[in-house]
Formats: C-alpha cells, structure tokens, sequence
C-alpha cells in the first residue's frame, strides 16, 4: 500500500494488467482539457489508461491508483514509473500552487519509493521527468505529442531541475563537506597564528634575555 497523505484519495482498483510495482521515476503530463478531475474519465472512459495522480491548478492533489501498483500512461516506463497528471490545456504554464504541490509530491515519493530528486538521464533510468523528455514517439510515448507542453517544459528545466539540485541529498552531503572542510581549514590557520605569535614573542624575550 503506498497512498500519499495529503493527496485527496479517489483509487480506482488495480485491474489485472495493472501489477506490483517498484517506482523509480515520477513522469509530469498535462491533462490538457483543462479537466478538474479524472476520476471519472479513468475510471469509466479511459479504456485501461490511468494516471496515479493528478495536481489541479488549486494545488489540489487527486491520487487514482496506489503507487505500488502499475497506472498506465508511459508505454514501455509503465513497470516502473509514478504517473502524474496536471491540470491544464497544452499551453499554459503551472501555477504557483501546482508547481508547490508538485515538489511536496515528488518529496513524499523520493521518502516512500526512493525516487531521485534528480532530472532523469535516460528513458529506462531513475529520477523526475516530462511525457516527451526523451522525444515523441518515444519509449514514454507511442504517438507523437508535446505533454506538457513548450511552456511547462521551459518551467520544468528552469524551476523544478535547480530546486531537485538543491533537494538531493548526495550534493547536500557533499555541500555539507566542503562547509565542515573550510571550518576546520579555519581553525587550523587559527592555531597557526598563534603558534606564529607566541614564537615571535618567545623570540623577542630570548633576545632580551640574552642582552
Ligand atoms: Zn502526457
């Protein structure tokens, strides 16, 4: 059972061609009719096609189908990607609330199924991506199409990939080390000063001494 928190739950049961899965990379789409939920499409309409989620322009999140299992809107990534659908037509930016919204999204997935805050490199690797990062038609996509549209797209590289920058944990260690590595550099030179000082004067006494 993985169902996120605060995402307002409307699951839709795993059908037979919708197995266990281990999620390692989270996909963004657009629904692109504006919809204010696909409960009802998903369920009754879509023929078999579904996403685990959907982040209305509100901030609003809908979950249809627990993450543990399969939701099939990537083609060939279905064995192992979280599906997120967003409120919108196919031009058209996120909101502020859909944009904050997504990011506690993709925290709770990074905790709960070890997604990487990181923008994924390759169709089959691990990570955060959009419908047509890898072109379309794609392993993603079997038709062509431009989810989530140019406008999210240029959002997803120019906001969302910096803050994953500042969210992975590997680089916030890695940040953390340079931070402990100047501190200890600064006490070192700390000390030295005044073991230089203290020479200095011991010299300058020697000198008088000797005098
Ligand atoms: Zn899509």
């Amino acid at each position: 059972m993985a169902v996120c928190p605060f995402a307002v739950q409307k699951l839709i049961p795993a059908g037979s061609n919708d197995p266990r899965i281990t999620p390692r990379v989270a996909i963004l789409h657009v629904d692109a009719g504006n919809a204010d939920s696909l409960y009802d499409y998903f369920k009754n309409r879509s023929g078999g096609i579904e996403s685990h989620f959907h982040v209305k322009r509100d901030g609003t999140i809908e979950q249809y189908r627990d993450t543990a299992f399969q939701a099939d809107a990537n083609y060939n990534a279905n064995d192992f990607a979280v599906s997120i659908e967003t409120q919108g037509y196919g031009a058209g930016e996120w909101t502020h609330a859909q944009l904050a919204a997504i990011k506690k999204l993709l925290l709770w997935l990074n905790r709960t199924h070890d997604i990487p805050l990181r923008k994924v490199q390759r169709w089959n690797g691990s990570g955060v991506g959009y419908h047509t990062l890898f072109g379309a038609p794609s392993q993603w996509t079997p038709v062509a199409k431009s989810c989530p549209g140019p406008d999210r797209i240029r959002q997803f590289n120019e906001a969302l990939v910096p803050w994953l920058r500042r969210q992975d944990p590997e680089r916030q260690a890695a940040r953390q080390e340079r931070r402990e590595r100047r501190r200890r550099l600064a006490r070192l030179r700390e000390l030295l000063t005044k073991v230089v000082k203290r020479a200095r004067n011991l010299r300058a006494r020697l000198r008088k001494a000797q005098g």
